[in-house]
């Protein structure tokens, strides 16, 4: 029964640069790209949404990375920019971290603008030999973190998960519903790392590779705020995108503006623009785009972070936080230019 008001935002008021998006997917050998947004629909979509540009993060590595780029960077100038991701398969092969390191040269020569990382490493990716589960400060990567902060790639990295995910899925838990639906989410139990011991880990490789610029995916862990600043504040080469937690920050508005306000040139707007309804706060579309920019332009209280029937990351509902001009020109596109090296 609360009456208030709902402000329309369908273009943002300065051009975006959407950091986060998944357009392309790859095949595990990298040999083959696939497509989960087409490029026509995402430049509709974009025109109407005032996006200059879209990050397309997952382009695969090898031939695969090299069909993204063809098909989205040179193709379509200024609008779409592809990231090269880590060669995993290759990982125990003995000559791997200076090979991997070698692929990040050769990816960046073919046009890729930065390096993504997965969730996988931490949570997934496994040595073939003793089945472990690879920790994300393992020194074989210390060659691929040198080589793209050599080359002025910044490193997208999304490490751990929301907190939820971590706990049993019982009542208790906050994220029950959204665990029921991707129960494959869930990191509880088993030989996986805690949530605080795999985001220490990303901060190890953030404190041996000073020269190298990472932006932590979906706020680093926007649950805790304050652990978040204490890492950006003993990091100066760490960023964060707001990807994907607009549900999070909406939710302690007040905390989330004065986070806004302290970082204000090392936080990026992202989405997660991805295709399919199963996780509609990261559905790509126009409804998507107009959730975010109410959240970030506006005073607007209580609506939905996501464009769904039934809040799909728990049942609440968000504020926004009225960011200043100045303040949104950076989060909306200054950062990720200065970051990728092009003009603001
Ligand atoms: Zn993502």
């Amino acid at each position: 029964m609360l009456h208030t008001a709902e402000t329309q935002v369908p273009r943002a008021r300065f051009p975006v640069i959407d950091f986060h998006t998944h357009i392309t997917g790859g095949s595990a050998d990298g040999s083959r790209i696939r497509f989960n947004l087409d490029p026509a629909t995402c430049l509709a979509v974009m025109d109407r949404r005032n996006i200059r540009t879209m990050v397309d993060v997952t382009g695969s590595y090898d031939a695969a990375n090299r069909e993204a780029i063809t098909r989205l960077q040179q193709a379509h100038p200024g609008r779409f920019f592809v990231f090269v991701e880590p060669a995993y398969s290759r990982m125990s092969d003995p000559g791997y971290p200076a090979f991997q390191a070698e692929q990040v040269e050769a990816a960046h020569k073919a046009g890729a603008r930065g390096l993504k990382v997965l969730k996988n490493l931490g949570l997934v990716v496994r040595d073939n030999s003793s089945n472990q589960l690879i920790r994300v400060d393992d020194h074989r990567f210390d060659p691929m973190w040198e080589a793209a902060g050599a080359l002025n790639m910044p490193v997208a990295i999304h490490s751990s998960d929301p907190e939820a995910f971590f706990l049993p899925i019982d009542r208790f838990n906050e994220r029950w519903e959204e665990l029921r639906a991707h129960p494959n989410w869930s990191f509880y139990g088993k030989d996986f790392p805690g949530n605080r011991e795999l985001q220490e880990a990303r901060r190890n490789v953030m404190r041996r590779h000073p020269r190298t610029q990472f932006v932590c995916l979906h706020v680093a862990d926007s649950e805790d705020l304050p652990y978040v600043s204490e890492c950006l504040d003993s990091h100066p080469n760490m960023h964060v995108d707001i990807a994907a937690r607009i549900g999070e920050l909406g939710r302690q508005p007040r905390s989330s503006r004065r986070f806004f306000d302290r970082y204000q040139d090392r936080i990026l707007f992202g989405t997660d623009a991805s295709a399919g309804p199963a996780t509609p706060q990261q559905t790509f579309g126009d409804a998507l785009y107009e959730i975010y920019y109410r959240f970030l332009e506006t005073e607007d209280e209580y609506f939905d972070y996501a464009p769904a029937p039934v809040p799909p990351q728990g049942r609440w509902r968000i504020y926004g936080i009225g960011l200043p001009e100045s303040i949104l020109r950076k989060v909306y596109a200054g950062n990720a230019a200065r970051l990728i090296g092009v003009s603001g």
